[in-house]
């Protein structure tokens, strides 16, 4: 399944958003939201066009898209060499596709920062020194293999890991985080199976108190000017207001808690849009009377691949898809009536699925 890891320094509101996202489904009934391990959260990704979708063709099953959540605890200074059960953590969040950097922007006295005080960039600084020196072992370690194998013989592929893995290993000296180094497609292909911690798309949460939650503050501010090169999103949470929300009996109560404070909306709800976002993923749909399903494919996807995501035989013996805009089927009511209007495209091994699609595959078996 698509996971998200929380990280952060201890103390810095990770636990308290986890457990925000687990109260969201009280607040709001759009994102339902389950507990499968102390951890471990599995929400289900909002979308309106399911729903249109399941009224229409009314299945006897419905699955939407769903994505894990992760609380990744206990990363501390010192965790790339095994600090604080560090190896367990890191290995984690290399299992993860995206991640949710929580910084502390708020000031509570009664709640110690493991580094003495409130600074959002230091505390950066070190999960990501962390994170970096990692990846530079499996960097350094990858790049011996393939500087031998690019010596022996005309092998271009693993001349062109070794050039990519030098270019990581430049920037991860450095300091930065290996998702800067840009790649060509060829270059992709070779470093697919690196998993390395810091290529993986980030976001980051500042945590701020009730009076912050709107305005943001000067940490907020000395995030968004630290990471603006970084190309990322940067979202204003208040994990511990939000928190109190949660605690509300009704419906109502939270939805007036939320607006004294200014909000249209749980904090968490917009963070989920991200995370989501963040995964650089689109969705198609599968429509038939036994079953009404969204599934979720990489961008730029060509119908085999895309195929693939629900089962490899379907991608293998991928003969040709059967393609209905969402538009067209909510529009006319039925896959019968689209086909009989002409909105139905019979598609090869070279299209590239578009957003919304409801996709019907031919294949040899
Ligand atoms: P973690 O170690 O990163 O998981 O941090 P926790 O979620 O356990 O939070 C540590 C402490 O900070 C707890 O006592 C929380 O109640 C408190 N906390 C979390 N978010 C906020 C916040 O936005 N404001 C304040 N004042 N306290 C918070």
């Amino acid at each position: 399944a698509l996971q998200c890891g929380i990280v952060g320094l201890p103390n810095v509101g990770k636990s308290t958003l986890f457990n925000c996202l687990s109260n969201a489904k009280a607040q709001s009934a759009n994102f339902p939201f389950c507990t499968i391990e102390p951890n471990v959260g599995v929400i289900t990704i909002p979308d309106d066009r399911l729903i249109r979708l399941t009224e229409l063709v009314k299945p006897e099953r419905v699955q939407p898209s769903v994505m894990e959540i992760v609380d990744i605890a206990g990363l501390v200074k010192g965790a790339s060499k095994g600090e604080g059960l560090g190896n367990k953590f890191l290995s984690n969040i290399r299992e993860t596709n995206a991640i949710i950097h929580v910084l502390r922007c708020f000031e509570d006295g009664n709640i110690v920062h493991v580094d003495g005080c409130i600074d959002p960039i230091r505390d950066k600084e070190t999960i990501d020194m962390e994170l970096q020196l990692k990846d530079l072992e499996t960097v350094e370690a990858r790049l011996q293999k393939a500087a031998k194998l690019a010596k022996v013989g005309k092998n271009p592929e693993a001349k062109r890991l070794a050039d990519v893995l030098e270019r990581y290993k430049d920037v991860l000296m450095q300091g930065k985080s290996a998702r800067v180094v840009e790649l060509s497609e060829a270059e992709e292909l070779v470093t697919k199976d690196l998993h390395l911690l810091t290529t993986k798309p980030v976001l980051y949460v500042c945590n701020v108190d009730e009076a912050s939650v709107t305005t943001g503050n000067a940490h907020v501010e000395a995030v968004k000017e630290a990471v603006k090169d970084e190309n990322a999103e940067v979202l204003v949470v208040g994990a511990g207001i939000e928190a109190d929300i949660a605690e509300l009996e009704t419906y109502e109560e939270k939805q007036m808690f939320l607006e004294d404070l200014g909000l249209k909306e749980p904090g968490v709800n917009k963070l989920i849009k991200a995370a989501f976002n963040l995964l650089n993923l689109e969705t198609y749909f599968t429509a038939g009377v036994k079953e009404v399903r969204s599934w979720t494919y990489p961008k730029g996807a060509k119908a085999p691949q895309a195929a693939g995501v629900i089962h490899t035989d379907f991608e293998k013996g991928f003969i040709r898809a059967e393609v209905i805009k969402f538009e067209d089927f909510s529009r006319l009511g039925s896959e019968a009536a689209c086909k009989e209007a002409g909105k139905m495209n019979v598609e090869g091994k070279e299209y590239v699925v578009q957003d919304g699609d409801i996709m019907h595959f031919r294949f040899n078996v």
